[in-house]
């Protein structure tokens, strides 16, 4: 006997489509929306935004409030690895003349890592910006170890370059958008969204699904600008 194959059905029902990119959307009708993808198109009741540093270009009222900006970290190996292991050496956050910067002890690969806020401030299109760092982003970040922590300015490890998506009060944008409630973004998180992401989640399913929610986003909202 012939028995056809059931995929697995997904927990909750969600359907996950990786590698899909999304191309546009528009809203049909008063109530509903249509996303096109490079592969096909959705209508949907409710579309939830959550693009990061591509956010402004499907949200036009991001448009200069969601601002990508490029970041560097640094890992460099100390004299003395011991020295910064996470028993003997803190998560830090540190304002000084030539900025603020944060770092971590050593933890998982090697070195001892760290970045400074806005990096070199530079502002950026996501798709079209200096992936690979530069000799001037290694210099920024070794002056600053080997001004504040000498023992840890080592031979460098390894740089990584990623992306903040700044907003001009650097708080978030969770909102529905007032031309079309049954679109929702959350957007503009300004380098500390990560921490936040199971509760913006919990808040986005609540705008999708019930239009509001228990939780006190008023401060996130677009009308701020
Ligand atoms: C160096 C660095 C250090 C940080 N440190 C911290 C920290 O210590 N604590 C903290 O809380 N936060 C930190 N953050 C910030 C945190 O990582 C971000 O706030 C958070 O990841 C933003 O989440 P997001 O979902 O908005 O964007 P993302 O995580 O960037 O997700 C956006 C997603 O949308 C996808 N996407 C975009 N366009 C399309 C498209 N057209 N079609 C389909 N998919 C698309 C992208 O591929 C991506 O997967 C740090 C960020 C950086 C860069």
């Amino acid at each position: 006997m012939h028995r056809r194959t059931r995929r697995p059905r997904p927990p909750h029902g969600a359907t996950v489509r990786a590698r899909e990119r999304v191309v546009d959307w528009r809203p049909t009708g008063d109530d509903g929306v249509r996303v096109e993808t490079d592969h096909r198109a959705y209508e949907a009741d409710e579309l939830v935004v959550t693009a990061g540093a591509w956010a402004a270009e499907f949200i036009d009222e991001l448009d200069g409030l969601a601002v990508p900006e490029r970041q560097v970290l640094a890992w460099l190996q100390p004299e003395e690895p011991a020295a910064f292991d996470p028993e003997a050496f803190p998560v830090w956050n540190l304002q000084v003349p030539e900025g603020r910067f944060y770092g971590f002890p050593i933890h998982g690969v090697p070195g001892f890592k760290f970045g400074r806020y806005n990096h070199r401030e530079e502002t950026v299109d996501p798709d079209a910006f200096e992936r690979e760092p530069t000799q001037a982003d290694e210099r920024l970040l070794r002056e600053f170890a080997e001004q504040y922590f000498p023992d840890g300015a080592g031979p460098t490890m390894r740089l990584e370059t990623c992306l903040f998506t700044n907003t001009p009060d650097d708080h978030f944008v969770i909102d529905t958008l007032p031309a079309h409630p049954q679109v929702s973004v959350a957007a503009g998180f300004s380098g500390h969204g990560f921490k936040f992401a199971s509760v913006v989640g919990e808040i986005m399913a609540d705008l999708a699904l019930e239009g509001e929610t228990d939780h006190g986003i008023g401060m996130f909202g677009l009308d701020r600008f």
